[in-house]
């Protein structure tokens, strides 16, 4: 997803408030509920999602739903407890195994199911859960989540789920922790007035004609993110193309409003464009087998795997705004290039835990750049990253706390792809920066991971000692600073404000020529064969400095 940049502009001053307040910045009260929903409990970690099948039928005219979803799951140690989520107020109406009505107990979102059947270790079993309700509805989507309820210009339903964040057990029952994937993928069938079309995660198996209705069966093969399952239902129209990837012929499939073809068909002509600068980047496309769709919502957008959602008006910029102030922003679909490049960083490499979402959103913002660089060049990719600091809070870290569902700053956006950007400069060599990129997907394929696993890859790869910059720019919110001043043909220079175990070399433009130098926190000096009469810090790093009088 991507932050809610206006509207937090708007609430920044009473958030300055709040942070005033906290006498310690960081700490944020947890309850039983975030942690019943973001740790593996004892009723979780004993069995291991293989399958999802979910039913779900969709009733426009009472906003309500109803279905089922059938989990397998493989036996990882004998247990007789079983915690599925499934928030208020959705209701489990019943929940059987083998042919048995089980009971369950509820706390809040998290029910209890006391199995009958003995629970053999590397048995993989089956359990049916039938739910109904009004699933909550969106107000702010997709910030605060649910469904969105809508019409089109004709006066037919427009509805759509977004649900990260809040998470998928707003709608439908299961296991509702990131680390957890379904192995062998998931089936969506949706049921809807048969006037309309839902488009949700995969391949279209059949379609179910029945008086007045139709079921769309979708297919997904690979694991799959929950907060990424979506119901988009409308009156679309569909186009498709091949588009000849890295890993061979790829199905690129349209979904929008009969009203809104013509523009839809021109905008999204930067989906392949898409395709091609991530492929160079991070890697083939991860979820060949299902295709990947770009599909109009009745809100701004989301990245649902292989179904990626739409809502940018069809206009270049993120609202029709650049949200670096450079220029740079108004070349590429906000929403495109964005909720797609989360296909590799989000689908693909998924956080284990919330409390690493900056390498979902991190490396997704610095891919907008990625993508300047590959149409536009380096100079293009450099301005639009330096212009999203400007966004920077630096109020918390970019990790959040982990095992209580909870995310860490907003800065995971842009300073996470200030940090990255950095890293390409100390890294200074472009090609071996893109094969670490390349890694990642390669290495991580269709995992969860956690943002230690992350970092030390990058630090394997990249030969360089990264423990203090990671722990400087993710656990901290100190931002390096460089002291400096200028005495006849030389400079001094050192570190302020950082970790003991920090280091990082920098770039300093002396003259306008470049000078790599090692800063530590004691003083340095560098001599140069000329008066210095200009000196800065090259703008890629993001430090900050100040030039001082004599130290
Ligand atoms: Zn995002």
């Amino acid at each position: 997803m991507k932050s809610n940049f206006y509207p937090r502009v708007q609430i920044f001053a009473s958030l300055l408030i709040v942070l005033f307040l906290c006498t310690q910045s960081f700490a944020q009260e947890f309850t039983r509920t975030d942690t019943l929903r973001g740790s593996i409990t004892p009723e979780r970690a004993w069995w291991d999602v293989t399958y999802y099948n979910l039913k779900t039928s969709v009733h426009p005219a009472a906003k309500t739903i109803r279905g089922s979803n059938t989990i397998s799951y493989k036996v990882l140690k004998p247990h007789n407890l079983m915690q599925i989520d499934l928030q208020v107020p959705m209701k489990i109406d019943s929940i059987v195994q083998e042919g048995k009505r089980l009971s369950f107990s509820s706390e809040g979102d998290a029910h209890f199911v006391r199995l009958q059947k003995k629970q053999k270790k590397n048995r993989e079993n089956q359990i049916s859960i039938y739910f109904s309700g009004a699933p909550k509805v969106a107000k702010r989507a997709p910030w605060d989540g649910g469904f969105t309820w809508k019409t089109d210009s004709n006066g037919k339903h427009f509805i759509a789920n977004a649900n990260q964040g809040i998470g998928a057990s707003v709608w439908w029952p299961l296991k509702d922790h990131p680390a957890d994937e379904p192995d062998k993928g998931m089936t969506i069938s949706i049921t809807a007035p048969k006037d309309l079309m839902d488009v949700s995660n995969g391949k279209l198996a059949e379609v179910i004609e029945k008086d007045s209705t139709k079921t769309w069966v979708w297919k997904v093969e690979n694991p799959i993110n929950a907060y990424g399952v979506n119901v988009s239902i409308g009156d679309y129209v569909h186009w498709s193309e091949v588009y000849p990837g890295e890993k061979g012929a790829l199905n690129m499939d349209y979904y929008v409003l009969r009203e809104n073809e013509a523009k839809g068909k021109k905008q999204f002509k930067q989906a392949p464009l898409m395709m091609e600068a991530f492929e160079h980047w991070f890697g083939p496309y991860p979820f060949y087998e299902d295709g990947y769709k770009l599909v109009e919502v009745p809100y701004l957008g989301m990245e649902h795997q292989s179904c990626v959602t739409y809502g940018n008006h069809f206009e270049n910029g993120y609202l029709g705004r650049d949200l670096s102030g450079s220029g740079w922003g108004l070349k590429f679909d906000f929403i495109i290039i964005h909720e797609s490049a989360h296909e590799w960083f989000a689908n693909n490499i998924t956080n284990k835990d919330v409390a690493d979402m900056w390498i979902h959103e991190g490396f997704t913002c610095y891919s907008e750049n990625l993508f300047l660089d590959y149409f536009f060049g380096k100079q293009a990719s450099s301005e639009y990253v330096i212009g999203l600091r400007k966004n920077i809070l630096n109020d918390s870290p970019l990790i959040g706390q982990y095992n209580v569902n909870s995310r860490g700053s907003s800065d995971i956006y842009y300073k996470g792809a200030n940090i990255l950007h950095t890293l390409r400069q100390w890294i200074d060599n472009d090609e071996k920066w893109r094969q670490i990129l390349r890694g990642l997907n390669k290495t991580f394929y269709h995992q969860t991971v956690s943002s230690q696993q992350v970092e030390n890859y990058i630090e394997t790869h990249s030969g360089l000692y990264l423990k203090g910059f990671w722990d400087q720019y993710l656990r901290s919110t100190k931002i390096p600073t460089i002291e400096f001043a200028i005495k006849g043909k030389s400079i001094k220079y050192r570190y302020t404000n950082i970790l003991p175990h920090f280091e990082m070399p920098v770039v300093f433009l002396v003259n306008g020529k470049e000078v790599r130098v090692e800063p530590t926190i004691q003083w340095q000096v560098k001599n140069f064969e000329e008066e210095v009469k200009s000196a800065k810090i090259k703008e890629d790093f993001y430090v900050y400095s100040a030039e001082i009088g004599n130290p």
